[in-house]
This record gives structure tokens, sequence and C-alpha cells, in this order.
């Protein structure tokens, strides 16, 4: 079933694409920009690039879709009421709208602010980055400056700020980062002479991005544990 999902860049558009590119089914994402959609294309969807105000655009995007999941923070009347002629129009048998501030509920209101952390938008795919491995809860790719021949971050999709907080907030998914970090070690080829994980933790560790991620490192000596 090849379903249209609007609001891929979004928070929990992002998770709900990525999960069903997990799951190798067929998505096609309306993005606005170029950037997104090299994203987005690079992780295996079809793309269309335009607005949801643009008739044009949407029309296209609807064609030949078997599903429409439309996932909005809030549902604006025009976009909505345009996707939903569009979508009769073009015979597309399902439509689902999602408020995706009802879906999170007025207390996660805060993660909103999230989209301005860098993973976060990495996560959505609005920033490109060199994917290893991707799971349901987590992603791996390549540090952008590798501080060694393999140099790899594994981070939780969703937002947590620091390892310590990941930890006591959601024990399962520390333990799928870790996992993670176990898998990208091992088809790296880094298991047999070893390898190190940092996660650096608040100011002392120097720790520059605030979305909990572990550096796998490795492929070569690394030196002392501290620069002396
Ligand atoms: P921290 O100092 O927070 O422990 O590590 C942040 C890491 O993120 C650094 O090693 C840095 O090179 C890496 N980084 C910063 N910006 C980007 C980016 O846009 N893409 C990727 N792939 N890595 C980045
Ligand atoms: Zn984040």
């Amino acid at each position: 079933m090849r379903t249209l999902i609007t609001g891929a860049t979004g928070r929990v558009g992002s998770r709900y694409a990525g999960q069903q590119l997990a799951h190798r089914q067929p998505i096609r994402v309306l993005v606005q920009t170029e950037d997104q959609a090299a994203a987005w294309w690079n992780r295996g969807a079809e793309v269309i690039v335009g607005d949801l105000c643009d008739t044009d655009a949407v029309k296209l995007a609807v064609t030949g879709v078997d599903a429409i999941v439309h996932l909005a923070a809030a549902l604006d009347d025009y976009a909505t009421t345009g996707l939903a002629e569009a979508a009769r129009d073009a015979g597309v048998p399902r439509l689902v709208c999602v408020s995706t501030n009802l879906v999170s509920g007025p207390e996660h209101t805060m993660s909103f602010v999230t989209m301005d952390c860098l993973f976060c938008r990495i996560v959505s795919g609005e920033i490109p980055a060199t994917l290893v491995r991707e799971t349901d809860t987590t992603l791996a790719f390549r540090d952008i400056m590798p501080k060694a021949v393999s140099h790899i971050l594994v981070i939780p999709k969703e937002h947590y700020a620091d390892v310590a907080t990941l930890a006591q907030a959601d024990a399962k998914l520390a333990s799928d980062v870790l996992e993670t970090v176990a898998i990208v070690a091992e088809h790296e080829g880094l298991v047999a002479d070893g390898f190190r994980v940092i996660f650096n933790t608040g100011e002392y560790a120097g720790q520059e991005v605030s979305h909990v991620h572990a550096h796998v490192l490795g492929g070569e000596p690394l030196g002392p544990m501290l620069a002396t």
C-alpha cells in the first residue's frame, strides 16, 4: 500500500515516515525544500516538492496513492480541506488527518522546541547525514568531523538532552542505543581490536549537541583516554 505522508519533516511525521520505511512500506512525502527532498529520497521515499497550499503540488502528490496520512501540528482549515478535495478527485480511498498537537498532549508541548536541535533535524531528514544504521528507535550516522578512522554517532530518535536524562526516563530506549552501538561496532569491524564509546555529558565534558549521542570510535589505536 503506497501512502502519502504530509508533515514528514515534523516531530511525529518524521518518526512515522521513518518507521514506514523501516518496515519497507512504500511512502511518498510532500516536503517544502530541495534539501528535505534529497534527505527523504536518500532514505528511500518517493518525494514531491511543494506546499500543501499549492494545488498543483497536492494534485501530483495524491495521484496514485492508496492512502493519505496528513500530519499537522494543528489542522489548518484551508490546507486540510484542499487535501481532502484533491483526495476525493483522485479517488484515494483513505484519508487520515491527525493533529500532532493532540497526539502528544499539552504536557509534551515543550518538545516542539526540539526541532531547533541539530540531531532532531537529522532524524527528521531535514539535515542530511551519512546513515550507517537505522532502527525504529535509534539512528547511527558518521560524525561530520571524524576524530578516528571510524567515528560514528549513535542517538535515540527521541530527544533527550544527555545519557543521564535518557537512562532515567527510558531504560529500554537507553538499551536500544547500546544495542545499536554494539551492532555498528561489529559492522565496522571494530570489535576484534577494540573501540571506545563516549557519552560527553554537560559542560565539563564539552558536550556541544544537547541530544544524547554515543561516539563510537575505533579503527586505529586511540591513545590515552583523556588529553594530557
Ligand atoms: P559532542 O561534543 O556534543 O559530544 O559531540 C558532537 C559531535 O557532533 C561532534 O563530534 C561533531 O563533529 C558532530 N557534529 C556536529 N555537527 C554535525 C553535523 O551536522 N553532522 C554530523 N554528522 N555530525 C555533526
Ligand atoms: Zn534533539
